[in-house]
C-alpha cells in the first residue's frame, strides 16, 4: 500500500517535552507511523527545555523570522528542525521566544491562547511555504484543534491543502482552552467567524476543543471505553452533543506502550532486570526503592505504589478518607510521586508526617523514581474519576504491579478485574467512585497478595498483557486510509 504523508502537531512530543501522557503518545505515533512506512512530520512549539537539551537543531532555511500577525499583535517566528532521536523523521520546532519562552510549557499567562493560536498556524505556514500538503494533519487536543477549521478557510482559498484531511485526538476532554469571545480577532478567522459555535459566542465564550470536534474530518479518543463516556454526561464535559452530532462519532484506539522505555528486562533506568520467569530482580528492586524512599517495610510485606499527576480527575478526594483508614486496619506501605494542586500535596505530606516509615510522597517530576516506583511496588493505585486512556496501569502490568484501578475510560479498556476461582484477571477493578468503591478495591487485592499462589498467578496474567504500538498503530493506519480513499 503506499505511504502516506502525515503531519502531526502536538504540544508536547518525547522525547522532546513532556507534562503527561499525551507527549508519550505523540511520540509513540510518530515513530510507529513512521515504522509502517508513511512519511511523518511532527511539530511542536520550541520551549526553552528543547533548546537547552538539543543542540544539533537547524534553522530551516526560507523559515526564518517569518512575520505572523495574530489578532493585532506581531509576531515573528523561526523554524528549527532535527532529525527525531534515532529516525530519519524531520521534526520542526516552532521558535517564537516572545511566546515560548517562559518558565513552564503551559502557564495562566493572559496570552495562552495566543501561543497556541500562533504554533497552528506556524505549523501551517511552514507546510505551505516548504510545499507540504500532507495526506492527514493530526491534531492533538485543544491547542491545535482550529486547524481543520483553518484548512476550510484561512488555507482554502489558493487550494494548496485541498487534498488534505485533518484528524483530531482528544487526549483528555476535560481541557478545551476555551477563552473570552472578546479575544476572537486573535483566532484570525476574518467573516469566517460564522463558522464558530454560535450560542458559545452568545454566552462570550470560544471553545477551541468543540470548534476541532466540529470540523475535524475525523475525531478520536485513546480508549473505546472513553470514547463512549464522553458522548454522554458528565463526562463528555459539555461537548457530549458536539461529539453526538458527528455521524462518525468518535474512534476510540487504545494507545500503546513504548517497551523500549517500559519493560522490566531492559529498562533503562532500572540497574536490576527481571522478567515473568524470574522475578527475583523485581524482590531487589522493591528492596532498591524502599531504601531510596527511606520507607521502614519489612520487604514481605505489600508495598503501593502511585505515579500521577495531583488532580481531581485522579480521585484523590477519595483517599482523604480512605487512605487513613486502610493504613491504620492493614499492614502495608506507600509511596507516592506526584505534583499538582496543593491540597492534594498537603494531604500527602500530612499523610507521610502521621504514618511515618509506612509512607512517603515525592513531589516533583522524577523519570528514574517513576521507573523504580513501577518495579518495586506490588501494587499500583489508579482510583480516577475518568481517565481517557491511562498510561501507568498498562506500565505496571508489565512490570507484575497489580493495577488497582477503577472501572472507568482507558483503565476499564486494559485491566480485566481477577477472579480467583477462574485465575482469569490481571488486577483489581472497582465501579463506584466513592471512598468504598477505593476501599474496597484496595483491602481486596491485599487479600490476594496474602495468597501466595493466587498472587502468582494474578502476577503472571499481568505480565503477559501486551498493549504494543505495533499493534495499536494498525487502527490509526486504518483510519488514515479510510479517510483519504474517501476523498480520492
Ligand atoms: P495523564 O496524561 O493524565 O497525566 P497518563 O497515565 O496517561 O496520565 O500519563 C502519565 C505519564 O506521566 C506517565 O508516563 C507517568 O509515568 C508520567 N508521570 C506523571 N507524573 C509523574 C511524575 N511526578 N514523575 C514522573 N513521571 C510522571
Amino acid at each position: 500500500m503506499p505511504a502516506l504523508q502525515i503531519c502531526v502537531l502536538s504540544s508536547e512530543i518525547m522525547p522532546y517535552a513532556k507534562t503527561g501522557g499525551l507527549a508519550d503518545v505523540a511520540g509513540a505515533l510518530i515513530r510507529n507511523l513512521r515504522l509502517l512506512g508513511h512519511d511523518v512530520r511532527g511539530f511542536m512549539p520550541l520551549y526553552p527545555v528543547v533548546r537547552e537539551k538539543h543542540a544539533q537543531l537547524q534553522p530551516v532555511p526560507d523559515l526564518q523570522r517569518v512575520a505572523m500577525t495574530v489578532g493585532t499583535v506581531e509576531y515573528e517566528f523561526s523554524v528549527l528542525t532535527a532529525s527525531f532521536a534515532g529516525t530519519d523523521i524531520p521534526m520542526y520546532f516552532i521558535d517564537c521566544p516572545a511566546l515560548y519562552d517562559r518558565p513552564s510549557l503551559y502557564t495562566a499567562d493572559p496570552d495562552e491562547h495566543r501561543r497556541f493560536l500562533l504554533f497552528t498556524r506556524a505549523a501551517l505556514e511552514s507546510c505551505r511555504r516548504l510545499g507540504i500538503a500532507p495526506d492527514v494533519f493530526h491534531c492533538n487536543d485543544w491547542h491545535t484543534a482550529l486547524l481543520p477549521l483553518y484548512l476550510k478557510t484561512l488555507y482554502a482559498a489558493d487550494g494548496f491543502f485541498a487534498r488534505s484531511k485533518s484528524v483530531l485526538t482528544i487526549h483528555n476532554i476535560g481541557y478545551q482552552g476555551v477563552l473570552a469571545s472578546s479575544a476572537l480577532a486573535d483566532l484570525n478567522l476574518g467573516l469566517a467567524w460564522t463558522q464558530l459555535d454560535q450560542a458559545d459566542l452568545t454566552r462570550g465564550v470560544i471553545n477551541p476543543l468543540k470548534t476541532g470536534i466540529k470540523h475535524a474530518d475525523r475525531v478520536t479518543t485513546v480508549s473505546p471505553t472513553y470514547a463512549r463516556e464522553i458522548c454522554e454526561a458528565p463526562l463528555g464535559m459539555g461537548l457530549e452533543t458536539a461529539l453526538r452530532a458527528r455521524t462518525d462519532r468518535v474512534i476510540g484506539i487504545l494507545n500503546g506502550v513504548d517497551y523500549l522505555e517500559w519493560d522490566p528486562r531492559h529498562d533503562p533506568y532500572l540497574s536490576v532486570h527481571f522478567s515473568a520467569q524470574d522475578l527475583h530482580g523485581k524482590e531487589r528492586n522493591k528492596r532498591l526503592l524502599i531504601e531510596a524512599v527511606q520507607l521502614q517495610l519489612a520487604p514481605n510485606l505489600p508495598l503501593i505504589g502511585m505515579v500521577t499527576r495531583l488532580t481531581a480527575q485522579k480521585g484523590i478526594d477519595l483517599l482523604f478518607d480512605a487512605m487513613p483508614e486502610l493504613l491504620r486496619s492493614r499492614e502495608f506501605g506507600l509511596v507516592v510521586l506526584g505534583s499538582g494542586e496543593e491540597r492534594y500535596e498537603a494531604f500527602f505530606t500530612e499523610l507521610m508526617q502521621r504514618f511515618a516509615g509506612r509512607v512517603t510522597y515525592r513531589a516533583g517530576y522524577d523519570e528514574p523514581m517513576a521507573h523504580l516506583i513501577e518495579a518495586g511496588s506490588d501494587l499500583f493505585l489508579m482510583p480516577s474519576q475518568y481517565e481517557p486512556c491511562g498510561l501507568n496501569q498498562m506500565y505496571s502490568l508489565r512490570y507484575g504491579t497489580v493495577p488497582v484501578v477503577r472501572n472507568t475510560g482507558g483503565l476499564a479498556d486494559s485491566v480485566q478485574h481477577f477472579e480467583p476461582a477462574s485465575g482469569v484477571g490481571c488486577g483489581c477493578v472497582f465501579n463506584d467512585f466513592d471512598v468504598n468503591g477505593v476501599s474496597w478495591a484496595v483491602n481486596t487485592a491485599l487479600d490476594w497478595y496474602g495468597d501466595h499462589p493466587r498472587w502468582s498467578q494474578l502476577v503472571q496474567n499481568a505480565m503477559a498483557k501486551d498493549f504494543s504500538w505495533s499493534t495499536q498503530i494498525s487502527q490509526y493506519d486504518t483510519l488514515y486510509r479510510g479517510l483519504v480513499e474517501a476523498i480520492s
